[in-house]
C-alpha cells in the first residue's frame, strides 16, 4: 500500500514536513558525504550583503545555485557547498548612521569608531537569521552552519595576505588622482560602483565668457573686450578653473557683437544661437593655444591654496601673483559634439582635467572640501556644491561674464547607496594595478563558459577591455583595514600580510584580547620603521568590500594559513557560480581580478548570469516605491516548488523578468497540480488493485505504454543535456511538456485500463508504466522542485522497497535507455494529439460537446508519410473525438468543407472537419453518455468507492427511456450498475434531478450489497 494521497494537497504544508524530515535525518549532509570519493563539483556561493532583508532576487539566485549541485550530486559528484555572508562596507555603515540619526564622518568619530563598528557587527548578525530562514525555506542546500563570514579575523587575514602578495609584485600603489567621490559618504567609489548609479537629472547649462588678458595676440582686435566662450553643466567647478582647452585641428571663429568679441568653434555657433554676433574671421584651433585669459576667480582673493603641477606629476604650493593669468591649451578630448568647442579645465575635478594639468604643468585650485562644500571666502563659501551653482551663476552674471544660462537634462553619476551626486575629485587613493594584467584578465575570460553566452564578450568582456586600475581604498570604518603602515618620520610605507608577520615586527605593540582586526583596534598597532626606526602607524583606510567577496575562494578557507593544499586538491577553481547580471562589474569582476592577480588564472569555469527581477509593471523593486515582494510570503502562500518552477521556467535566466505573484499561482496550477493529479490518480487505483511494483519493470505491451516509455527516455536524455549545459530552464520546460502529455494523453487515454480492464496483463502494463514514469519524474525533478520530488519518491519507492535510498536526493539521476526511444511512435502520437486538439476545437466552434457522438471526421494531412501515421492512429483518434468514421484527404480540401454540415479548423499543415448533422440514433447515444456522466458524479457525491457496484433508478419521459434502454449495456458497464430500474423509490442513497438538452430526468443511486 502506498500512503493515500490527498488530491487537494497544500504544497506549503507538505514542504514544511519535508524540511523537517530533511533536517532530522541530515539528508543534505548525507547527500554530500555519500558521494565522497567521486569527482569534485565546486560551487562558490556569492555572499549576500547583510544590510537588508532577503529579497526575491536572493531566492532567484539561490534556486539556480541549488539546482546544479543537486544534479551533479545525483550523478556521483562530491559537492560540498559552503554558504557565505558579506558583512562589510558602506551599506552597513549607512544603516547604522540612520539608526543613530547621524550623517557625517565627524559624528561617527565623536560617537566612537569602536561603538560604531560594534553596531555594524550586530546589525549584520541580525539579518543573518532571516536570510538563513529564507534560504532554507526555498530549499537551497548550502552549509550555513559553517559559513564563511567576511568580518572574521581569519577572513581578514587572508585578505591581508592577498594584498601583501599584490604589493610584493608592485601591483598596489597610492595615486593622487581624480576619483569619483561621494561627498556624503566621504569616500571614493570604484568604477564598478559608479556604473550602478547613473541617473537622469536636471543641471544648469551655462555659457561663460573668459576674458582675454590685456597683453594679447597681434592677430586679434583690441577695440572691444574679447572673450573665449566655454560651456559647463557644473558651474560649481568654475572657481577651480585654471585653463581652457581647444581642439587644435578644428576650426574656430571670431565673432563680433555690439560690445565685445567672442571666440568659439565654427561648427557650433548655430547650436549656441548667437544672432547678435557676426562672423569676423576663421581661426585654427592651434592658433589659440598659448593665449592667456583672466581667471574667473583669482584664488588669492578668495583665500584658497594654489598648487602647481611639477614635471614629475606631483603638486607643489605656489605663491599667488596678483596678475595671475591662465592659458589656452590643446586637448584631444575636446569634441565638436556639444558645447562651444572650448572646454573649461579644473584639474581638481575630472579625469581629463587632471591629466591635462599634469601634461601642461597647470595651476591647481581646490575650492571644495571632501564633504562637497565650497571652502575659502567665495560669496557662496560653505554651501554644498550643487547648491552653490545658482550663486556662481549670479555672481558671473553680475560681472558680465555670463552669456546665457539654461537647464539641461542629462545622465550624471550618483552614489549608488545614498544617491548623492558624485564629484570627480582629485585626492590620494590606493589602487590595485589591474591594468598590468589586462591581457591575462582577457585570456582568462576565454576559459570561462558564460550562460547566456553574450555576456562573455559583451558586458563582461567590454568591462575587461576597458579595464582601469582598481581604486580599492575607502576612507571609512567598517571594513577590512588596509594593511599598510606608514612611517611618521621618513614616509616609508610597509604592507603587512598577516597577523603573525605583524607581531614579529620590531617594536610591535598593540593587539589586545580578544583579538579584533577591525578599526579602531588595528589603528593602535605600531612598530618601528625598518628604514629609520621611526614609528609606523597604519594608514586610515579600509578596503572596498568587493575585495572581500572577490577573495572568497581563498579567504573562506583561511588560505594559506590553513588548507595549504587548497589550490591542488580540487577545491579551486569553482565549476560553477551564479549571480545577477550587475555582478559583471561587481563580484564576477572582483573574483576574476583577484584570482588573476594572485594566481594568474581564472577561479570559475561556468557562470549563470541572471537578469534582474522587476515588478509587474517592469519597474525596479525598491522599498521606497513599496513594490518589493517578500519571498517568504510567496512561499508561504504557494510553496517553494511553485516559486522555484516559475523562476526556472518562466523566461530564460538571463532576461529581466517582471515578477507577478499571479504567475506563481498559475505555474502551481498548471504544472504542479497536473503532476499531483496524475500522482494521486495512480496511488488511488494502485491501492484499490493492491498493485506492487516489481523490481525490474516488464517490457511495455500496449502502444500507448511503448509511446510514453519512448517519450520518457527522450526526456531523460534531453534533461541531462540541458543540465549539463547549465540550462535548468530548458530542462524544466521539457519536463513540463512531458507531464502535460502524461496527464492529457497517457492517463486520459489509459484511464479505463486502470479501473476496469478485463485484461490483467494490460492493466499491469499500465500500472508498471505509470509507476515507472512517476518515479523517474521524481528523480528528474529532484534538482528543480526538491520537495514534491521527495514526496513522490518516498511514497512510491521507499514505502515499497525499503532497500532503496531513503531520499530522492540520495538516489542516482536516471539514465536514458536509447533503445526505448521510438521516433515513429512519437511522431504518430504527436499527430494524434494534434488532430484531437483540432477536432475538439472544431466541435467547440459549433457548441457540440465531446459526449455527443458524431458520424464522421475528415482529416486533412500534408504528406503520404502522415497518411501512414494517421492510419495507425485512426482508432485512437476516433475514440478520443467520439466519431464513428474517419476519412483522410488533403489539408486544403478538408479546410474547404467548412459550411452547413461541417465544422472545420486548420493549423500548420493539418485540418479537421467534423460532421455536425446529428441523427436520432447519435442523439440517443449522446444522451446515454450524458447520463453516465451524471451517474459518475453522483457516485462521487455519495462517497462510493471506485469499485462499488450500484443500482440505478430513474424517472423520465419516453424518449429518454428509449435512449437508456438502447444503450443499457453501455451505461451499466461504465457506471458499475447491476440493474437499471424505472422509478426512484424512497431509501436510495442519493437522488438528483437533471436537465439535459431540454429534457428533465430524475436519477437515484443505491450501493449494491
Ligand atoms: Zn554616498
Ligand atoms: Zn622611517
Amino acid at each position: 500500500m502506498f500512503n493515500p494521497v490527498n488530491s487537494r494537497v497544500s504544497f506549503p504544508q507538505l514542504e514544511e514536513n519535508i524540511l523537517t524530515w530533511w533536517k532530522e535525518n541530515n539528508v543534505f549532509q548525507r547527500s554530500v558525504i555519500a558521494r565522497k570519493g567521486g569527482p569534485r563539483f565546486v560551487l562558490y556561493d556569492g555572499p549576500p550583503t547583510l544590510n537588508g532583508r532577503p529579497a526575491l532576487h536572493h531566492v532567484f539566485m539561490s534556486v539556480f545555485k541549488d539546482a546544479l549541485p543537486r544534479y551533479k550530486a545525483m550523478n556521483g559528484f562530491y559537492a560540498p557547498r559552503i554558504g557565505g555572508w558579506d558583512t562589510h562596507g558602506l551599506p552597513v555603515e549607512l544603516e547604522i548612521e540612520k539608526q543613530l540619526g547621524i550623517s557625517s564622518k565627524t559624528q561617527i568619530e565623536e560617537y566612537g569608531v569602536d561603538r560604531f563598528n560594534e553596531l555594524c557587527r550586530k546589525s549584520v548578525y541580525g539579518y543573518m537569521k532571516e536570510f538563513e530562514e529564507v534560504l532554507e525555506r526555498c530549499g537551497y542546500w548550502v552549509d550555513l552552519d559553517n559559513p564563511y563570514i567576511t568580518l572574521k579575523n581569519e577572513y581578514i587575514e587572508t585578505c591581508w595576505w592577498a594584498i601583501k602578495k599584490m604589493w610584493d609584485k608592485g601591483l598596489v600603489y597610492q595615486g593622487y588622482r581624480v576619483t569619483p567621490h561621494c561627498p556624503r559618504c566621504g569616500t571614493s567609489l570604484s568604477s564598478h560602483e559608479i556604473a550602478q548609479g547613473y541617473k537622469d537629472t536636471e543641471d544648469p547649462s551655462v555659457y561663460i565668457k573668459f576674458k582675454l588678458s590685456d597683453k594679447t595676440a597681434a592677430n586679434l582686435p583690441a577695440d572691444k573686450p574679447l572673450y573665449f566662450l566655454a560651456w559647463t553643466t557644473t558651474p560649481w567647478t568654475l572657481p577651480g578653473n585654471t585653463a581652457l582647452a581647444v581642439s587644435p585641428e578644428d576650426e574656430y571663429v571670431l565673432l563680433q557683437g555690439e560690445n565685445d568679441y567672442l571666440i568659439m568653434a565654427a561648427n557650433l555657433t548655430g547650436a549656441v544661437g548667437l544672432d547678435d554676433y557676426k562672423e569676423e574671421k576663421k581661426l585654427e584651433g592651434k592658433e589659440l593655444v598659448g593665449l592667456e585669459y583672466q581667471p574667473l576667480f583669482n584664488p588669492h582673493e578668495f583665500d584658497v591654496e594654489l598648487l602647481k603641477f611639477q614635471e614629475d606629476g606631483s603638486l607643489l604650493a605656489q605663491e599667488i601673483d596678483n596678475n595671475l593669468t591662465y592659458r589656452v591649451i590643446s586637448g584631444d578630448f575636446v569634441t565638436m559634439d556639444d558645447g562651444t568647442g572650448i572646454v573649461h579645465i579644473a584639474p581638481a575635478f575630472g579625469e581629463d582635467d587632471y591629466e591635462a594639468g599634469k601634461e601642461w604643468g597647470l595651476d591647481f585650485v581646490q575650492p571644495v572640501d571632501l564633504q562637497g562644500n565650497i571652502t575659502g571666502t567665495y560669496p557662496f563659501a560653505g554651501k554644498f556644491v550643487k547648491d552653490a551653482d545658482a550663486d556662481v551663476i549670479a555672481d558671473l552674471k553680475s560681472r558680465g561674464l555670463l552669456l546665457r544660462s539654461e537647464t539641461i537634462k542629462h545622465t550624471y553619476p550618483f552614489c549608488w547607496r545614498c544617491e548623492t551626486p558624485l564629484l570627480y575629485y582629485s585626492k590620494a587613493t590606493w589602487y590595485i594595478r589591474t591594468t598590468a594584467l589586462k591581457d591575462r584578465l582577457l585570456s582568462g575570460n576565454e576559459e570561462v563558459n558564460w550562460y547566456p553566452e553574450h555576456i562573455k564578450y559583451g558586458r563582461f568582456g567590454d568591462w575587461l577591455q576597458n579595464n582601469i586600475d582598481w581604486a580599492f581604498s575607502r576612507e571609512r570604518y567598517w571594513g577590512t583595514p588596509l594593511p599598510v603602515w606608514h612611517c611618521e618620520s621618513c614616509g616609508e610605507f610597509e604592507c603587512v600580510g598577516g597577523r603573525g608577520e605583524l607581531e614579529k615586527k620590531e617594536g610591535f605593540s598593540g593587539f589586545k584580547e580578544p583579538l579584533d582586526l577591525h578599526r579602531p583596534y588595528v589603528d593602535e598597532v605600531t612598530f618601528k620603521c625598518s628604514k629609520c626606526g621611526g614609528q609606523m602607524r597604519r594608514v586610515s583606510e579600509v578596503i572596498d568590500c568587493w575585495f572581500d567577496s572577490g577573495a572568497m575562494p581563498v579567504a573562506q578557507e583561511h588560505y594559506p594559513f590553513e588548507n595549504e593544499t587548497l589550490l591542488e586538491d580540487g577545491r579551486f577553481p569553482a565549476d560553477f557560480i551564479c549571480e545577477a547580471v550587475d555582478q559583471t562589474r561587481g563580484w564576477f569582476y572582483s573574483l576574476h581580478a583577484i584570482s588573476t592577480l594572485l594566481f594568474s588564472r581564472p577561479c570559475f569555469k561556468n557562470v549563470i548570469c541572471l537578469g534582474h527581477i522587476l515588478d509587474p509593471k517592469g519597474e525596479k523593486m525598491s522599498k521606497r516605491k513599496g513594490n518589493v515582494v517578500w519571498p517568504m510570503e510567496v512561499m508561504k502562500k504557494y510553496g517553494a516548488d511553485a516559486l522555484r518552477w516559475y523562476l526556472y521556467t518562466a523566461s530564460a535566466p538571463g532576461n529581466p523578468r517582471q515578477f507577478d505573484e499571479k504567475q506563481v499561482n498559475e505555474v502551481s496550477r498548471r504544472f504542479l497540480s497536473t503532476l499531483w493529479n496524475v500522482y494521486s490518480f495512480f496511488v488511488m487505483y494502485a491501492n484499490i488493485d493492491d498493485y506492487k511494483p516489481s523490481g525490474n519493470s516488464p517490457a511495455p505491451e500496449a502502444d500507448l505504454d511503448k509511446w510514453v516509455h519512448s517519450e520518457l527516455n527522450q526526456l531523460i536524455s534531453d534533461v541531462r543535456s540541458s543540465m549539463d549545459n547549465y540550462n535548468p530552464t530548458e530542462a524544466g520546460r521539457k519536463i513540463e511538456m512531458f507531464v502535460d502529455g502524461l496527464s492529457n494523453w497517457y492517463v486520459r487515454r489509459s484511464r479505463r485500463r486502470f479501473w476496469k480492464s478485463e485484461n490483467d496483463d494490460d492493466k499491469l502494463s499500465a500500472y508498471n508504466t505509470l509507476y515507472h514514469c512517476l518515479v523517474t519524474l521524481s528523480k528528474l525533478l529532484a534538482p528543480l522542485t526538491p520537495f514534491v520530488a521527495e514526496e513522490l519518491y518516498r511514497n512510491l519507492v521507499v514505502s515499497a522497497s525499503p532497500d532503496a535510498p531513503e531520499s530522492v536526493h540520495l538516489a542516482d539521476f536516471p539514465q536514458s535507455d536509447e533503445s526505448a526511444i521510438d521516433r515513429q511512435l512519437s511522431e504518430d502520437n504527436r499527430l494524434a494529439m494534434k488532430i484531437c486538439s483540432l477536432g475538439r476545437a472544431a466541435r467547440s466552434r459549433v457548441g457540440i460537446k465531446i459526449r455527443q457522438p458524431l458520424a464522421e471526421i475528415h482529416v486533412g494531412i500534408a504528406s503520404e508519410h502522415e497518411k501512414l501515421a494517421l492510419d495507425r492512429v485512426a482508432p485512437l483518434v476516433m475514440e478520443e473525438l467520439n466519431v464513428k468514421e474517419l476519412m483522410c484527404d488533403s489539408a486544403e480540401k478538408v479546410a474547404g468543407m467548412e459550411g452547413k454540415e461541417y465544422s472545420a479548423v486548420s493549423e500548420t499543415g493539418n485540418s479537421v472537419a467534423v460532421s455536425t448533422y446529428i441523427t436520432a440514433e447519435l442523439e440517443a447515444e449522446g444522451m446515454a453518455r450524458e447520463i453516465v456522466h451524471r451517474v459518475q458524479n453522483m457516485r462521487r457525491s455519495a462517497g462510493y468507492d471506485i469499485a462499488d457496484h450500484i443500482y440505478l433508478y430513474y424517472e423520465a419521459d419516453a424518449w429518454i427511456m428509449q435512449s437508456l434502454s438502447s444503450f443499457a449495456d453501455y451505461v451499466m458497464q461504465e457506471t458499475l450498475t447491476r440493474e437499471i430500474i424505472e422509478e426512484v423509490p424512497d431509501g436510495v442513497d442519493l437522488q438528483e434531478t437533471y436537465k439535459i438538452s431540454g429534457y428533465t430526468i430524475l436519477l437515484g443511486v443505491k450501493k449494491a450489497k
